[in-house]
């Protein structure tokens, strides 16, 4: 493996591939590890995004995992390194976004680095310092109500100052509109003030454009994924077709969705109405002691030559509320997770290489099942969402989608891209 050029660190699996993909679609060649690898990669990328699942362990434990993922990361010759955390900032007062950061930079003997979980695309802009989610606040956004990381204050430079030891300031809007050589001007104050940390404002994609270049040769950038499209230019890459190259798709062709958002709810129904074949799996049957993924994968054999097929635990609001009442959230998730995964591995063995998975959780659990360690991220399906390729058995093509993310018809556009 030739040297890379970025490296990353992300707190969770899928916004690694959130991260990967904004990288892709920019002009570098991205693997992504599920957790830190064991030695070199043997594929030639231009960066590594190491997915870690750290955004809510206890702040000495994420910033050890950080710290191993830099180490492997250097020993690649990783000329700059990305932290990157959730776009709604997702932390506690205790961390991990200020430990981390704080960490990486003593490790990296570097006084100065950003922040910013802007990510315009998706409706996280960031002014004077205040994240907004759509048109609102982030403490007016729902996350008030994050059962781990509830968002109360929507002022990063304070919420990040709680977190931290370095001092933190803002580069404000007056100061990125103005352009790259302006906030480089900016960071030079910053710097001579004595701030470590300087969250960044940004209401656009233009606005991360013009950040890009005035963070060249910086050693550490933490942000959430907008910012990655703005650095690929650094390193003198522009967006192309063979950035986003994966082998030929080849083998059968099946979705399992654990995921019961909004979103993922149309999606099942997009696919039932379109006449192909989808199979309910129900909490309550896998906690009667039935082998659900057994009847899953014999319901499916005989199906799998006609097209893909769906096996799905998604269910409304109601209906979720109701197995958690009976079984106990966690162990209703977990229930389904392991019958997933197994159903997931199942297919595989009946010959499924196109396998689309739908939920974080869900796609966390199928992967682990799979075997799977290393993905080579390929061409987006929907934003956030690429599709990616993994060498085991044989080459296994794979999506894997968060809850609220892709169109009605995600299940059925996904192959027809992949054709
Ligand atoms: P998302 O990305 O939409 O949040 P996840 O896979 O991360 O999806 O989370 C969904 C969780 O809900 C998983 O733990 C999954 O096992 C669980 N789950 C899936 N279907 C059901 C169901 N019918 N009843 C209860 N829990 C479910």
């Amino acid at each position: 493996m030739k040297s890379i050029l970025l490296g990353c660190i992300a707190d969770d699996f899928t916004g690694a591939t959130d991260l990967a993909n904004n990288l892709v679609r920019t002009g570098m060649r991205v693997t992504q590890t599920i957790g830190v690898p064991d030695g070199p990669l043997d594929t030639d990328v231009d960066a590594v995004v190491v997915a870690l699942k750290s955004r809510t362990i206890a702040p000495a434990e994420a910033v050890a995992q950080s710290l191993e993922a830099l180490a492997w990361l250097q020993a690649q010759g990783a000329r700059q390194i990305y932290f990157k955390y959730c776009s709604t900032f997702d932390s506690t007062a205790q961390g991990n976004i200020g430990p981390v950061t704080e960490a990486l930079m003593d490790a990296l003997k570097t006084d100065f680095t950003i922040a910013t979980p802007a990510f315009p695309d998706n409706g996280r802009t960031v002014f004077k310092g205040h994240l907004f989610v759509g048109d609102v606040l982030l403490n007016e956004s729902g996350m008030q109500n994050h059962p781990l990381t509830p968002m109360t204050d929507a002022n990063l430079v304070r919420v990040l100052q709680a977190q931290t030891r370095r001092k933190v300031g803002l580069i404000d809007h007056t100061v990125v509109a103005r352009g790259a050589a302006a906030i480089r001007e900016r960071i030079g104050q910053l710097r001579a003030q004595g701030v470590g940390v300087a969250v960044v404002d940004a209401v656009s994609n233009d606005d991360l454009l013009r950040l890009g270049p005035a963070l060249d040769g910086m050693p550490l950038v933490t942000a959430g994924s907008g910012v990655a499209i703005g650095l690929p230019a650094n390193f003198g890459l522009a967006p192309s077709q063979q950035a986003s190259q994966l082998p030929p798709a080849a083998g059968l062709q099946a979705v399992v969705s654990g995921s019961c958002s909004l979103a993922t709810n149309r999606q099942v129904a997009h696919f039932i109405h379109s006449g192909r074949p989808a199979l309910a799996i129900d909490p309550l049957r896998i906690a009667s002691g039935a082998d659900v993924a057994a009847e899953a994968l014999a319901w499916a054999g005989p199906l799998l030559q006609g097209g893909p097929v769906l096996i799905y635990s998604t269910a409304d609001p109601a209906a979720v509320k109701s197995a958690q009442g009976r079984l106990g959230v966690e162990e209703a998730g977990a229930m389904v997770e392991r019958a997933l995964g197994a159903i997931a591995r199942g297919l595989v063995e009946r010959g499924v290489r196109q396998l689309v998975v739908a939920g974080g959780e869900t796609s966390g659990a199928c992967v682990q099942a799979l075997g799977v360690t290393q993905l080579r991220i390929g061409p987006q399906i929907d934003p956030g969402v690429p599709w990616c390729h993994a060498t085991n058995d044989g080459g296994l093509h794979l999506a894997l989608k968060s809850g609220n993310f892709g169109t009605d018809d995600f299940f059925t556009k996904a192959f027809t891209l992949l054709q």
